[in-house]
């Protein structure tokens, strides 16, 4: 699967099937930790999980769905979140609901890809 979507290089990619007209493609994140956005304390500490969905390129003529699995992280008590998602950098923006891919925010420099400068 590695190079076959280098922008889910840094993820493990679990089950990827047709389901109707697109392809769900399941990935996680390989970190033991995450750093909270607010306060960059590092936690292990997994509250909970849920299933974000992230329009993707296509393939042929099929609409690609990324099924990513994301951990709630519980952060340490003097800190103002109490939780906080992890984030893939370069995948998607926050709360976003397309890949960067999607959004042609990617760029190929030699043999890998790279985040390109926002189009104006
Ligand atoms: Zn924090």
């Amino acid at each position: 699967m590695r190079g076959l979507f280098p922008h889910l290089d840094g993820l493990a990619i679990g089950t990827v099937r047709a389901v109707g007209s697109t392809v769900h493609i399941e990935a996680a994140t390989r970190d033991v930790s995450a750093v909270c956005p607010c306060c960059s304390t590092p936690s292990r500490r997994v509250h909970s999980r849920y299933r974000r969905r992230l329009s993707d390129t296509s393939i042929t003529v099929r609409e690609v769905i990324i099924v990513l699995r994301v951990r709630q992280f519980c952060d340490n008590s003097d800190c103002a979140r109490t939780t906080f998602a992890e984030q893939v950098p370069g995948l998607a923006a926050r709360y976003g609901r397309r890949t960067c891919c999607y959004n042609g925010c990617w760029a190929r420099s030699g043999s890998h890809w790279v985040a390109a400068p926002a189009r104006g």
